[in-house]
C-alpha cells in the first residue's frame, strides 16, 4: 500500500484530557510528582508517559512531535523554536570535534552560514558540492565524513536531491543522510526514501499562516532520545524547545496541510506554465525542461503535485525591484522573505534569503542577480493573478 502522510496523520486520535477534539493545552513548564522515585525514574527516561520539565517534553510538543513523526513515517520527532533550531540541534548532535560534513551548496542561506562561519570554530570541516552531481558528492567523502545534508527542493535553485542514491552513498560509509523538508511537505518522505533525519522549518508551509517561527525534526527514536538525553542531548542542554501554545495552534493547521499543498501546487503549475508561455525564463520543477523533473516524479507522492515554490530570471536585480514593488502595489501578494503562505510572497534571493552566500559563490551556483523565487499563495483565481503579473511586465516593458 502507498504512503500517504495526510492519512498517517487523519489516523492519530490525539483527544483533550475532557475529549476535547483537540487536545488540551499544558502551559506548565514544570511537572509535580506523587512520589519522588518517579522523579527520578524520568530524569533517568525510565518512567513511562511522565512529563518532568517542559524543555524536555511538554505534552502540547508531544501531540505535535507525534503527528508530524507519523507524517514522515519515523519513529519520533521533536519540535523546535525555529527552523534553525532545528538544523543546527540536528547537526550539532551527529557530528563532533575533527569530523567532515558534505553539504549542497544551494542551501537556505542561515543554513549556509551554519555551515560556512560557524561550524569551523568546532574544527568541523564542511565540504560544498553540487548536490545532483553524486560523482562530486562521492569524490568529496573522507573518512572521517558522518553527515551529507541537503534539501529535497533546494532554497532558492529549485534543484531535486536525489534522496535514494544520497542515502546510499552516504550508508556505504556508515554516515547520515538528513534533509531539510521545508519546501515540499507532503510531496516527498525523505525518511520513506532513505533519509535518517528529516528537518523542517515549520516557518513555512506546515504551520501556513506566518505567525510564528517553528521548527521540528523527525528521526528514529534512538536518535530523537539521544538530542534530549538530559546529560548531553543538543536540545535539552541549548534549549531550543518549542512553546506548547505555539505547538498546539500548528497542529491544528498541520491538518489542513494536504488540502494547503495541493492548492499551492496546482497554483504554481498554472503560474509556471503562464510564464514560460510569454517567454519568462522559469526554474519550476513541475515543468518538463527543468533538470530535476524525472527524479521528482520518480520521488514524489504524486497527489500534492510539485509544490509552491518558483523562480523567475529577471536578469537584472533592478528589473527584478521594478516586477516586485509593482506586483504588490496590484496585491498579487507581499515582497517579503519566507514562504509557504496563503498569500503570495516573492523576493530576490540574492539580496535576501541568500545573501549570507557570497557572491562569487552566488554565480557558482549559477544564481542570477534577477532572481526573483515566487512562494505562490492560495488564490482561488489564479487566472486572475496571472493577468495582474502580464500587465506589470508588459506596462513595466520587462522583457
Ligand atoms: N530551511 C529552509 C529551506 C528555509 O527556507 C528556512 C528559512 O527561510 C529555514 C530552514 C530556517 O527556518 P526558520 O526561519 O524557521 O529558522
Amino acid at each position: 500500500m502507498k504512503f500517504d502522510p495526510a492519512s498517517q496523520i487523519q489516523d492519530l486520535e490525539q483527544f483533550g484530557e475532557f475529549g476535547g477534539v483537540n487536545p488540551s493545552i499544558t502551559d506548565s513548564a514544570t511537572y509535580t510528582f506523587m512520589q519522588a522515585k518517579t522523579m527520578l525514574d524520568t530524569f533517568h527516561g525510565e518512567a513511562e508517559g511522565c512529563f518532568l520539565y517542559s524543555r524536555h517534553w511538554n505534552p502540547s510538543n508531544k501531540y505535535l512531535a507525534d503527528a508530524l513523526a507519523a507524517m514522515e513515517g519515523t519513529e519520533a520527532g521533536w519540535v523546535t523554536a525555529s527552523g534553525m533550531g532545528a538544523i543546527t540541534n540536528a547537526i550539532l548532535q551527529l557530528v563532533n570535534t575533527g569530523d567532515h560534513i558534505i553539504s549542497s551548496r544551494t542551501t537556505y542561506g542561515g543554513t549556509y552560514a551554519f555551515l560556512l562561519n560557524y561550524l569551523p570554530k568546532f574544527n568541523i570541516e564542511v565540504s560544498f558540492v553540487d548536490i545532483t552531481n553524486l560523482e562530486e558528492v562521492k569524490a568529496a567523502i573522507k573518512g572521517n565524513t558522518k553527515l551529507i545534508y541537503t534539501e529535497t527542493m533546494t532554497n532558492p535553485m529549485l534543484q531535486i536531491s536525489d534522496i535514494p542514491s544520497l542515502a546510499e552513498i552516504a550508508h556505504a560509509k556508515e554516515a547520515k543522510l538528513m534533509v531539510d523538508n521545508t519546501f515540499t511537505p507532503m510531496i516527498f518522505s525523505p525518511a520513506k526514501l532513505g533519509a535518517d533525519i528529516v528537518v523542517y522549518s515549520m516557518t513555512k508551509f506546515i504551520n501556513g499562516k506566518n505567525d510564528c517561527v517553528a521548527g521540528a525534526i523527525c528521526g528514529s527514536q534512538e536518535y530523537i532520545n539521544s538530542l534530549i538525553d538530559v546529560n548531553d542531548g543538543t536540545s535539552m542542554l541549548m534549549g531550543a524547545t518549542l512553546d506548547p501554545l505555539r505547538s498546539s495552534s500548528i497542529l491544528k493547521n498541520l491538518h489542513t496541510l494536504h488540502i494547503r499543498m495541493k492548492q499551492h501546487s496546482y497554483n504554481a503549475m498554472y503560474l509556471a506554465n503562464k510564464f514560460t508561455e510569454i517567454g519568462l525564463d522559469v526554474s519550476f520543477p513541475g515543468l518538463s525542461n527543468h533538470p530535476g523533473h524525472e527524479l521528482m516524479k520518480k520521488m514524489m507522492n504524486v497527489d500534492y503535485g510539485f509544490g509552491g515554490m518558483i523562480a523567475i530570471d529577471m536578469k537584472t536585480a533592478d528589473k527584478a525591484a521594478a516586477l516586485m514593488e509593482r506586483m504588490e502595489a496590484d496585491s498579487v501578494g507581499y515582497l517579503a522573505v519566507s514562504l509557504g503562505y496563503f498569500k503570495t510572497l516573492f523576493s530576490n534571493s540574492g539580496k535576501s534569503t541568500s545573501s549570507e552566500v557570497p557572491e562569487d559563490k552566488q554565480k557558482e551556483m549559477g544564481m542570477s542577480e534577477g532572481l526573483v523565487r515566487f512562494s505562490v499563495g492560495l488564490d482561488n483565481d489564479i487566472e486572475r493573478t496571472f493577468r495582474k503579473i502580464k500587465t506589470a511586465i508588459e506596462e513595466l516593458k520587462l522583457i
